[in-house]
């Protein structure tokens, strides 16, 4: 039988959060990975994504070879961490990670990882039938997925995959996820000196101010939001501030949808900063595609099924977060983002359950002999 070492699962757990891996760093943590890869038997190689976006290390891809009679299954985590996110000192007490309460866990995502290496290294000794495996653990996902998005996809033989990167309890599979835009904006005013000529000048800040109340933002409805998230401007109170720099983001699960509110978001700003006397430069950025899976589809299917056989109960939810899922999924290859129990991610109060850690593994070792045993069966 399948068994977990939950022992030494806990280990490589706390090994890999102790490795620190901010965005554009993630250098140490990949030639650690590299190197426990290839002590697994399968052949590794890092692309060149680091140099593109200006960071330490590339995306690791490695694949183990299998019964090639069974479909080839792609499974994907994220190396980089958000901050704060270094010198991470893990914390086990009563079956529950935590840090040490000064950063993040970083569950988000090696709790990916760790359930990864722990399923690769039951499949080295207990020798499970299996399929080919495509291993890729990407950088740069925090800053925008721009790890996955500069991986050449062409090399993935898989028809389906999965990313291991969303909170919710082991089972829950996202089949839904939105797109993106972000929006920048670059007030611009008159300098003049507040106290002898302010008549002169043209206030951006409060020209930005008349125009930001009239945004619709926070939720719009179950499938958009829209939210400014940064303010920068103005350089002393003794002068009529002459640029302000704004930047915000608009999702949803409908195309469409988000399309016409950032139009909506962008005419409203504009107006309301004309009408105050200054002007507004903008720039949209498409960050991702929205992504949504049939439960019928067979990627769901697996995962599903592989879920029951664990004895896990399946959710089927849609995120409001974008992950590595959304561009695989762009790129043809249906691809599911996993619940893998990481909690409060992005805090300093995330926490994570060796239970649901272990969960993921039974539910990959699963997945992997549904598969096999799913010979000849298309998507
Ligand atoms: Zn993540």
């Amino acid at each position: 039988m399948t068994e977990v070492n939950v022992e030494r699962l806990t280990r490589e757990f706390t090994t890999l959060v102790q490795i620190s891996s901010p965005s554009y760093k993630e250098r140490e943590l990949g030639n650690y990975l590299i190197k426990r890869l290839n002590g697994l038997g399968l052949l590794v190689e890092e692309d060149n994504t680091g140099e593109k976006i200006g960071g330490n290390c590339g995306n690791i891809f490695a694949r183990l070879p299998g019964d090639e009679k069974y479909p080839t299954l792609f499974l994907c985590a994220h190396m980089d961490t958000v901050q704060p996110g270094e010198g991470i000192k893990p914390v086990l007490k009563d079956g529950v990670f935590r840090s040490d309460g000064s950063t993040v866990l970083g569950g988000d995502d090696k709790a990916g990882i760790a359930a990864m290496i722990e399923l690769l290294e039951i499949l080295k000794e207990e020798r499970v039938p299996h399929g080919p495996l495509e291993i890729l653990f990407t950088v740069g996902e925090e800053q925008g997925l721009r790890g996955s998005k500069n991986f050449d996809c062409s090399r993935l033989k898989a028809k389906c995959g999965y990313v291991l990167d969303s909170s919710g309890k082991p089972g829950t599979i996202i089949i839904a996820a939105p797109t993106q835009n972000i929006i920048n904006f670059s007030i611009k005013g008159k300098a003049a000196h507040a106290g002898i000529e302010p008549e002169r000048g043209i206030n951006a800040i409060q020209a930005a101010g008349h125009a930001l109340v009239r945004l619709r933002l926070g939720r719009i409805d179950a499938e958009t939001t829209a939210n400014i998230g940064v303010i920068r401007g103005g350089k002393a109170t003794n002068i009529v501030p002459d640029l302000v720099y704004l930047e915000g983001e608009v999702r949803s699960l409908d195309r469409k949808k988000m399309e016409a509110l950032t139009s909506e978001i962008i005419e409203t700003f504009t107006k309301a900063v004309e009408a105050a006397g200054a002007k507004s430069e903008v720039k949209v950025t498409f960050e991702y595609p929205e992504f949504r899976l049939d439960p019928e589809m067979s990627v769901i299917r697996y995962a599903s099924q592989a879920a029951e056989k664990a004895g896990l109960q399946v959710r089927y939810e849609t995120s409001g977060g974008g992950s590595d899922a959304n561009v695989f999924n762009a790129a043809g290859i249906p691809t599911a983002n996993l619940g893998i129990g990481m909690q409060q991610v992005h805090t300093k109060e995330e926490f994570l359950e060796v239970k649901d850690l272990t969960d993921d593994v039974r539910w990959l070792i699963e997945l992997i002999q549904l598969t096999a045993g799913r010979e000849g069966e298309g998507s």
